[in-house]
């Protein structure tokens, strides 16, 4: 029984099991407390964030960095998750995530580290996870297969032609496409010469193939040592806990690897040590002089030039963040409105670039004309010499103030548990030699800020002064967009296939390809996959905890019952609104507007003022508020028919909704009540200047992102013509949406505002519904409020929908044909050097064991067959498999897919191939198992309330159980059945799509993408 108290400060200096505890501080702003120690012989630093929370989080991490875009530390990252001492499996990593119950698990590269997090809600779970990852970190293989594998290979074809492969090789050939990503790059490269920001720690694919093996086992030998590494934690299993594992696991191995056979001359020191060759490769170099650049990008994405000025603004601090809330946080900030209004550019290009320790700002605009460029830094030095004069209104300060507030309160999951950002700003500080606490107190450095703020009339002066004007370098960047850039990238890699292939012995390369491929079709036998534990389906919690909602009635405008959800949620003093009125009850004709019309509601200005008094107005007041629209319908399904049978009086189900939502301190509640029925009932469609600024801005926003949604604007085509709810879908959000946008023109922006105010009162008249999410304490003081707010915003009874059907709805869906009938195919053509293979087909119905049985079964293939046939062996980045069961839709992709017409048959293919498959007992349960994971992963109390409301709106919610049980259910012979069944169903009908560069050659039906 150890009693070693790691929170008391009188044991600072002390040791437990040779790590000594180096300093224990309160981490206030996140309600934890932090504890740092050194293992004295090894170097392994440890910070522990002690929280009184389940989800429990470690993170491996190294400083990494190069001189050089090899992309070493990217395929390091890959590599050690291929095969180590104690786990000589395959991918430890595909198998650890197939059969794990995680939360969150991966591996990071960034430009100066290197970062392997896991976080589950079970104890066994984390210490299998934490077990894998320590063992690949420290003790992987990095066999030469591997390296080729991961990195880079030629690899010959049937026909004896030679190409380029490798993992990370194609993972970066698609980061290489378009132009907003290769021109940050250049930003970078400007900004920090010949340092390590220069480079592409992901790897230039130009430069990848130079890599050799001797280098890449090198790299893992000066970076992957414990005197290297921090070993993050967070949560609630005790620090002794951990320690103890570390220590019984990995402390002895560790130190006759490292030949730790004493006591470490710093083993004291209380901050992170970092080795001096490090600390050197982690110099930043600055310019020392002004320059003026001109590069040029891949035309993918861009509407015209990128056109920044940079200066250097020292190490982060939250001056930084607040000055950029004052004059850019919003479009009616004064910087971001000066530039939209300028009509020299598409969308401003603004910020601080904080991801190094000594920063800089851009100041910006892009979608620039060619030859405007000059007067882009004309206006924005005129801008900041004029905020500067005349400082800034007390509407920006609030506003930025109020922001501030309450984004620094608010929790998310943007990607993955919250604790991954308190890890991220942990190891920002660790990664400097910083405390790693030196970051992990920004409310307390904003309310030092206020008093500052609220002392000094001229404090925002100062700061413009300090960060925009004192710098006297300046970096001036041009960046155009080159029609011709990806077609030389393409020479340029044909010309090194060449040269690569001139000095290859084609024999001994085939002998190498030969024994690749052995190795990676080999399957590992239950003896060799026993190394990894896992858990076991009667070891699982059998309830699940679903969030609740409250039907209650308000009384309306009109005197009817209005139905108003109540979400309780710990928001920690915030408070979250929706208010919904159905567009359902207008002509199919219309609804292709509605995604914008959601965009620019509250962003066109309300009661006769100007749109900018607007926005500024009610950033005072609210954290935010924004247009919403919600689309869906209720399954075909007995369960949920029968409890939309139930709510049938209230005539809120299945409905597509257009509306308005808030969130907001509860402190403001009353007055965001009244300023949010005034935007609903006085919003006017005037501005049609206004309009077209925001017209220009779609449209070069839906460009830039349209490699990036192209799986999803493919799957959205295959189910183009599948159901009312998919079609509407398309319309909505897929590329019948970017035609949409693409015929919205500025001249036309007064015929579009007559559009838009149509489509908003008939809504409204239409009636509506509200949702509040709040903790109890805030909700004592919002819901006597409702009532005269459901007034104020003039809502009334629903009225029902006009229930079109999917006939009414594909006049309007952009070439609709092309998805009917039983086998079809269709290309949608770019220029893109990476590309999406997607198909559709159908499976069993929702809720139903047998929709079990097949999501078990996708959930293997994804960790199996679909992994090694696409990913290791096909080139792809990844590919997945999943059912939409509501609506009896089998739904497969590969992305980022160096071939994908090839690939978009062998997703429907294999799972003929596949039909005959029994899994083992073992492999059934391994895999409800990770699926069980996948439905337990906690949501944010805000998404909690969301999920709720929208599952409710659509006769979905409280199912969690029931899938659950049918979940652990699913016995072996389910499985083969499931196996067959897909493969009957997919044989019998598909539709794919695949989305690709215009140079290939096309695949089926044809249509090309607008914009
Ligand atoms: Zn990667």
């Amino acid at each position: 029984m150890n009693t070693f108290d790691f929170l008391n400060k009188e044991n600072i200096g002390k040791e437990y099991k040779n790590f000594i505890l180096l300093s224990i501080e309160d981490v206030p702003d996140y309600k934890c407390k932090s504890v740092f120690l050194r293992h004295k012989r090894t170097g392994l630093e440890v910070f522990h964030l002690i929280k009184n929370d389940h989800e429990n989080l470690f993170a491996f991490a190294f400083r990494t960095a190069a001189k050089n875009s090899k992309g070493t530390a990217h395929i390091i990252e890959h590599s050690t998750l291929c095969n180590s001492e104690k786990f000589p499996l395959k991918e430890p990593f595909t198998t650890l995530a197939g059969q794990s119950i995680n939360t969150f698990l991966n591996a990071m590269t960034y430009p100066d580290k290197t970062v392997y997090p896991g976080a589950s809600l079970v104890r066994k779970d984390y210490f299998t996870m934490m077990d894998v990852y320590a063992d690949c970190v420290f003790f992987p293989k990095l066999t030469h297969d591997t390296f080729i594998q991961e990195g880079h290979r030629l690899e010959l074809d049937a026909e004896g032609n030679l190409s380029i492969q490798g993992v990370v090789y194609n993972e970066m050939k698609a980061n290489f496409t378009t132009f907003y990503q290769i021109a940050n790059d250049e930003i970078l490269e400007a900004m920090y010469p010949d340092s390590y920001p220069a480079f592409s720690s992901g790897g230039d694919p130009a430069v990848i193939p130079s890599l050799t093996y001797e280098d890449f086992v090198a790299f893992h030998k000066t970076f992957y040592s414990p005197d290297n590494c921090c070993l993050l934690l967070y949560g609630d299993i005790p620090t002794a806990d951990q320690l103890d594992f570390i220590d019984e696991k990995y402390i002895g191995r560790l130190e006759k690897k490292f030949n730790c056979t004493s006591d470490l001359p710093y083993a004291a020191q209380t901050l992170p040590y970092v080795k001096p060759e490090v600390k050197e490769l982690l110099k930043l170099k600055k310019l020392d002089k002004s320059i003026c650049l001109e590069k040029t990008a891949p035309d993918q994405g861009a509407t015209g030039n990128l056109v920044i000025s940079a200066k250097y603004t020292g190490q982060p601090n939250i001056e930084k963040y607040f000055l950029g809330e004052v004059i850019s946080g919003n479009d009616s900030s004064p910087l971001s409105k000066a530039i939209k209004e300028s009509g020299l550019c598409d969308m401003p290009y603004t910020g601080n670039y904080g991801q190094f320790k000594e920063e800089f700002w851009v100041l910006g605009m892009a979608g620039v004309k060619e030859g405007k460029e000059k007067k882009v830094f004309a206006l924005i030095q005129k801008e900041i010499e004029r905020l500067y004069k005349e400082g800034v209104s007390q509407e920006d300060i609030d506003s930025a103030v109020m922001g501030i507030d309450f984004n620094l309160r608010e929790e998310n999951r943007w990607w993955g548990p919250y604790s991954i950002q308190l890890m991220e700003k942990a190891l920002k500080g660790w990664v400097w030699g910083d405390s790693c606490t030196s970051q992990l107190c920004p409310i307390t450095k904003f309310e030092a800020l206020k008093k500052e703020l609220y002392a000094d009339k001229d404090y925002i002066k100062k700061l413009i002064k300090k960060y925009f004007l004192d710098p006297e370098v300046e970096c001036r960047l041009i960046v155009r967009p080159s029609k011709s850039y990806l077609e030389e990238r393409s020479k340029a890699e044909a010309k090194l296939i060449e040269e690569l292939g001139k000095n290859v012995d084609k024999e001994l390369l085939k002998k190498d390809l030969d024994r690749l491929h052995e190795y990676q079709a080999h399957v590992e036998t239950p003896e060799e996959l026993a190394c990894i534990p896992h858990s076991k389906v009667e070891e699982l919690e059998k309830t699940v905890d679903e969030p609740k909602l409250e039907l209650k009635t308000v009384k309306g405008a009109d005197g009817s019952d209005i139905p108003l959800f109540v979400s309780h949620e710990e928001t920690n003093g915030l408070f979250y609104v929706d208010v919904l009125f159905p567009f359902d009850r207008l002509s199919p004709e219309h609804f292709k507007h509605v995604p914008f019309l959601s965009n620019v509601i509250t962003n066109i200005g309300w009661e006769g003022k100007s749109w900018d008094e607007c926005i500024s107005e009610s950033a005072c007041i609210m954290g935010d508020v924004w247009g919403r629209m919600l689309a869906g319908s209720v399954y075909d399904v007995p369960e949920c028919k029968e409890l939309a049978k139930k709510y049938e009086q209230y005539n809120f189900l299945g409905r597509k909704w257009l509306g308005v939502s808030c969130k907001a301190l509860t402190d403001k509640a009353k007055e965001s009540f009244d300023l949010l029925a005034r935007i609903i009932t006085k919003m006017d469609f005037k501005d049609s200047k206004r309009l077209q600024t925001l017209i220009q801005e779609l449209r070069a926003s839906k460009k830039a992102s349209l490699v990036d949604n192209g799986r999803d604007l493919a799957l959205k085509r295959c189910t183009a013509a599948w159901s009312e709810g998919y079609a509407l879908a398309e319309i909505l959000w897929g590329v019948t949406q970017l035609y949409t946008v693409s015929e919205y023109k500025e001249k036309n922006a007064k015929k579009l505002l007559k559009e838009f105010e149509y489509i908003y009162r008939e809504s409204l008249k239409a009636g509506g519904v509200i949702h509040i999410t709040a903790d109890d304490e805030s909700l004592k003081k919002l819901l006597p409020l409702i009532e005269e707010f459901t007034k104020n915003a003039g809502i009334t009874k629903l009225l029902p929908s006009l229930n079109y059907k999917l006939e009414d709805f594909l006049p309007y869906v952009v070439s609709a044909q092309n998805a009917i009938g039983d086998q079809t195919k269709e290309c949608l053509m770019t220029s893109s050097q990476t590309g999406f293979a997607t198909a559709v087909s159908k499976c069993s119905p929702y809720l139903t064991k047998d929709a079990a049985a097949e999501i078990v079964y996708n959930s293997w293939l994804n960790t199996h067959t679909f992994w090694e046939r696409f990913r290791t062996t096909g080139g792809c980045y990844g590919a997945g498999i999943y059912s939409d069961a509501g609506e009896r839709c089998l739904k497969l992709s590969t992305w980022r897919d160096p071939d994908p017409q090839k690939h978009a048959d062998l997703l429907i293919s294999i799972l003929s191939e596949l039909s005959q498959t029994t899994l083992s007992h073992e492999d059934v349960e391994k895999s409800i198992v990770s699926c069980y994971g996948d439905a337990i992963v906690p949501l944010t109390p805000c998404d909690r309330g969301r999920q709720a409301f929208e599952t409710f709106l659509y006769a979905n919610n409280g199912f969690k159980q029931l899938k659950l049980d049918n979940l652990l259910a699913v016995k072996d012979e389910d499985v083969s059945a499931a196996a067959k069944r897909l493969a009957q169903m997919t044989s019998e009908m598909s539709h794919k799509v695949v989305f690709c560069d215009k140079s290939k050659n096309s695949y089926g039906k044809k249509l090309d993408l607008p914009l």
